[in-house]
């Protein structure tokens, strides 16, 4: 079993250096052909310090098996090669033996590999735990694990980037009794990129469940929600008419559906809804000069039909909006075509929103951990899971990549601040002076986005909230005034207007107003919670207040969005966390392409130097002394085989200084700590030598 592991550990530089902090310079230059060899090599994974660096291998690798996960499984992270498994195994111990809450961050562009990264990470913990196999943690691990598909069904779409992309931002938590074993765990969810139910750019799919329902659904199920098996019937579905193995997954979904509890009612309610949604986008309006019309009442019957509601109210609602007047009296204003057609993309965006959000939230009710006594069970320990879109830089840029980098830029902040912390922790505890690291501290920009009056999101929901005619060009124009000191503020007015850009990142502010305020006509959330189908209603519990009753003005999405951040950020920041950070090595999906500019770029804003810096400000590499010993101690005559000395610190004290590199180390009360990489190269060179 050693023997495994040490043969392992000896795989030589022709694969290029393991871990960054080994590099002979930390420039980008050193680090790109370090990557970039490792890729050509098929080693995908490469430590710095403890995180990991991870390029997408567009291909199957045989790294996943039982075989590697033994290998992993209890070891320390420094004995394997770079592995997911290994950062999976360090949370995990510091989870169960030092009852710590950790978290694994994985982060990169869409395309990267975060999501078969997280999935890994999760088959690894499930199969290393309960090894005795008790019948109830084996049904919450088969929950967890099948909450992936029923969730990449409905969050993931076919993008240009990537077949599979998750289109939400996801966080779980799994629980662990004393244990160590699973016992439930909790899914946020964020940002559901519900604009995509309505519109796909060119070569784009809508959701996934969509053409599962179309293709997978049985003749008698599409009969009775009145559909048609093909996607190209239907305006939503159209773009990506085009078949994957859609047929297959919805088998899969409905087989997960239906582990994971939902009854044959909600399940079925799930895909009415899809099916509401479907004849919606075919709805459409006409005007008979005077009032506007819906053409052909048949879909009205059917959506009536499919959301258990009456027939009048579903079409009232789509033409006619309830306004409170300034005298408090109530009156049915009709829409034009224009506002018809808004309202019905809105209504259909919501319906799924809604339905991804309370599916959700079904998950959790099942995965939830019950009935835990801590005084009887122990403590409760968490291990996180991050997977969330990277920063996000098209040729046009929305509010969504507006929210997305603005979330990204926290996350930057949260590792440099918690990596510079566990460095610093790590010191304290081996009683070693810490020295002062200097970086850029991005609070400035996160500051720029969210703070109170002055930030972006402030200006905009001011915008928002104003009565009247705010458009795009106006709230920009308030903001140029506002921030015009500010050093990372620019803003261009040319065909379109832009703001908010780093260096040539460029953001559209067209439609950021309507995208922000996120309005959903309130007779809409009424039709809905008047549904006889409990199911609908219960997603809709607001639908209750009249327009009288509406008072306050919802959040809007960039508010609500920056609240979840935060909140996300809070709870990442109290565990110890853990990072995976991916890289996508090219556009084309080819296994054989290393893009060096691309590549080049996603280092450089991952922030992957700096964390190299910063691992090496202070010492650049550390070993508990009876690792160390055990394999150097044969680069040393006083310790090959044993040493005779009083203690394992001591005689890694006599190699060091026999090796002449005294000068690089520090002396912790646990570990060696050595300052730069070329020490530990010679200690790894006469190793060879000597094999
Ligand atoms: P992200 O979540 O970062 O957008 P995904 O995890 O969905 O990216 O990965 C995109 C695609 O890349 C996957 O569908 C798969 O084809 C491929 N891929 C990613 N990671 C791996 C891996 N470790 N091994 C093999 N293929 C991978
Ligand atoms: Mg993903």
């Amino acid at each position: 079993f050693l023997f495994v592991g040490r043969k392992r550990n000896l795989e030589g530089l022709e694969f290029g250096k393991s871990d960054f902090v080994l590099l002979d310079e930390v420039t980008m230059e050193q680090f790109m052909e370090n990557l970039k060899l490792r890729f050509e090599k098929g080693r995908i994974y490469t430590f710095i310090g403890e995180v990991v660096v991870s390029v997408n291998p567009y291909r199957e690798m045989d790294i996943y098996g039982k075989e590697t996960i033994d290998a992993y499984r209890g070891r320390e992270l420094y004995e394997n090669p770079p592995h997911l498994y290994a950062v999976s195994d360090a949370a995990y111990k510091a989870m169960k033996r030092r009852a710590k809450d950790t978290c694994i961050v994985i982060s990169g562009e869409s395309g990267a590999g975060k999501t078969e990264a997280s999935k890994y990470i999760m088959q690894y913990i499930a199969a290393i735990t309960n090894p005795t196999q008790r019948a109830e943690v084996e049904s919450v691990k088969n929950v967890l694990l099948k909450s992936n598909c029923v969730l990449e069904a409905f969050g993931n779409a076919k993008t240009n980037r990537n077949d599979n992309s998750s289109r939400f931002g996801k966080y779980m938590d799994i629980n662990f009794n004393f244990n160590g074993d699973p016992t439930g765990g909790h899914i946020n969810n964020y940002l559901l990129e519900k604009s995509r139910v309505v519109h796909q750019q060119d070569g784009e799919r809508n959701f996934h469940s969509f053409y599962q329902l179309l293709r997978g659904g049985s003749n008698e199920m599409l009969e009775s929600f009145h559909l048609q098996s093909d996607p190209a019937v239907y305006t939503y579905t159209r773009e990506g008419a085009t078949t994957n193995n859609d047929r297959t997954s919805h088998k899969a979904v409905m087989s997960a559906l239906n582990v994971i509890g939902f009854s044959e009612e909600e399940i079925n309610s799930i895909y009415q809804i899809l099916a509401t949604i479907l004849l919606l986008g075919n709805m459409q309006f006409e005007c008979d000069g005077e009032s506007v019309q819906i053409v052909g009442l048949e879909a009205v019957n059917h959506i009536s039909e499919l959301t258990a509601t009456d027939p009048e109210s579903v079409s009232k609602s789509l033409l006619y909006r309830t306004v409170a007047t300034g005298g408090g009296e109530v009156i049915e204003k009709g829409h034009s075509e224009q506002d018809a057609c808004f309202g019905r993309d809105a209504f259909a965006k919501a319906l799924y929103e809604r339905l991804f959000g309370w599916i959700v939230s079904r998950i959790n009710t099942v995965i939830e951990v019950k009935d835990y006594n801590p005084m009887l069970h122990g403590k409760n320990t968490v291990i996180g899971v991050l997977d969330i879109y990277g920063f996000e830089i098209f040729d046009n840029n929305s509010f969504e990549q507006f929210c997305i980098n603005y979330c990204n830029e926290k996350l930057q902040q949260l590792f440099i601040e918690l990596i510079l912390r566990q460095e610093q922790g790590e010191y304290q505890r081996e009683g070693i002076t810490w020295q002062h690291i200097d970086y850029f501290n991005n609070q400035i920009i996160v500051d720029l986005v969210e703070q109170p009056h002055k930030g972006i999101i402030s200006i905009l929901d001011e915008a928002c909230l104003t009565v009247g005619n705010v458009t795009d060009t106006v709230c920009l124009d308030s903001m140029d005034t506002k921030l015009a000191q500010h050093p990372h503020y620019t803003s261009r007015k040319q065909q379109t207007d832009r703001k908010y850009g780093g260096e040539g990142d460029v953001t559209f502010m067209e439609g950021f107003l309507d995208k922000n305020k996120d309005m959903l006509f309130q007779d809409f959330k009424r039709l809905m919670y008047n549904s006889a189908n409990p199911v609908l209603k219960e997603m809709w519990p607001d639908g209750h207040l009249s327009i009288t009753e509406v008072t306050k003005r919802p959040l809007t999405a960039a508010t609500l969005f920056k609240n979840s951040i935060v909140a996300l950020v809070d709870k990442l920041a109290c565990k110890e966390p853990y990072y995976v950070r991916c890289i996508k090595p090219n556009e084309m999906k080819s296994p054989v392409l290393f893009d060096d500019a691309r590549c080049q770029h996603q280092v450089a804003y991952l922030g992957l130097m700096e964390n190299v810096m910063v691992r090496r400000a202070g010492f650049a590499y550390r070993q508990p002394y009876s690792r160390f010993l055990q394999r150097y101690k044969m680069t040393c005559e006083y310790t090959w085989p044993q040493h005779l000395m009083a203690s394992d610190r001591e005689a890694v004290e006599t190699i060091v200084t026999q090796h002449g590199f005294q000068d690089d180390v520090a002396y912790g009360h646990t570990k060696l700590f050595v300052r730069t990489p070329r020490s530990l190269f010679t200690l790894e060179q006469e190793r060879a030598a000597l094999i």
